[in-house]
């Protein structure tokens, strides 16, 4: 077995403690500023620790199959091009001139790797003061926001994710489809994601199989307020 996966292994029997935090320092969570070959970022928590709202089995496949095929095909993809050089950040800028290998695995690895920080055990975690006071001011607030940003996932027809994006100065709610994200050239709306909703149905199917709905409700258990607020700060910083 290799030390990776019995790392990840242990870290599951053992829930969450001292092991992820020295597991975590060894492998970081991708940087934008990567370029390829690309590497799968480590979940950073165990496969059981959204359970019961995210099951331990769909995050293992979820994580260790779905986003390591988008790593392993966007390396391919990228294999001898020109475009091995550039972070995965300056790919979305230019994805409109990637083959649509790179568009797809490109954006299923910046996707997935975004959705697993925003992921998280923090139970009772909350939006900070700042980013809290501007759902307000821009969504009406944090019941109406759940409502508007459930109709962005719930109304994505097939595969895709919902987004709350910053955008002209204020937080908006948009969707994409396949794995496209706010950062790509060629998305209809652009912005910079805060926090976002995977809706393939690979994100929810063992669990919640044709109830989407369900599964967006129960998202809300186990969202890490802490990194999104941390990730709305340093856009606003
Ligand atoms: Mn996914």
């Amino acid at each position: 077995m290799k030390r990776i996966d019995f790392l990840q292994r242990a870290s599951a029997f053992l829930g969450a403690g001292f092991m992820m935090s020295s597991f975590s320092k060894v492998h970081q969570p991708s940087s934008d500023m990567e370029n390829a070959p690309f590497v799968l970022p480590a979940l950073g928590y165990a496969f059981t620790a959204l359970e019961p709202h995210i099951d331990a089995m769909t995050m293992e496949i979820h994580h260790d199959r779905h986003h390591k095929a988008y790593v392993d095909n966007l390396n391919k993809a990228l294999a001898g091009t020109a475009a091995a050089g550039l972070s995965l950040e300056e790919l979305m800028g230019q994805i409109s001139k990637q083959p649509v290998a790179v568009r797809n695995n490109g954006g299923g690895h910046w996707n997935h790797s975004f959705f697993w920080q925003l992921l998280g055990p923090a139970k009772g975690s909350q939006p900070s003061a700042k980013l809290a006071a501007q759902i307000q001011k821009d969504l009406g607030g944090m019941d109406a926001m759940k409502v508007e940003f459930a109709k962005a996932a719930t109304g994505r027809f097939g595969s895709g994710w919902a987004w709350i994006i910053w955008k002209d100065g204020k937080l908006q709610i948009t969707s994409t489809a396949n794995q496209d994200n706010p950062l790509m050239d060629a998305v209809e709306t652009k912005g910079v994601p805060v926090m976002a909703i995977d809706v393939w149905e690979h994100a929810y199917y063992l669990k919640y199989q044709n109830k989407r709905a369900d599964y967006i409700q129960a998202f809300w258990n186990v969202v890490n307020w802490d990194f999104v607020s941390q990730k709305f700060d340093k856009i606003n910083s």
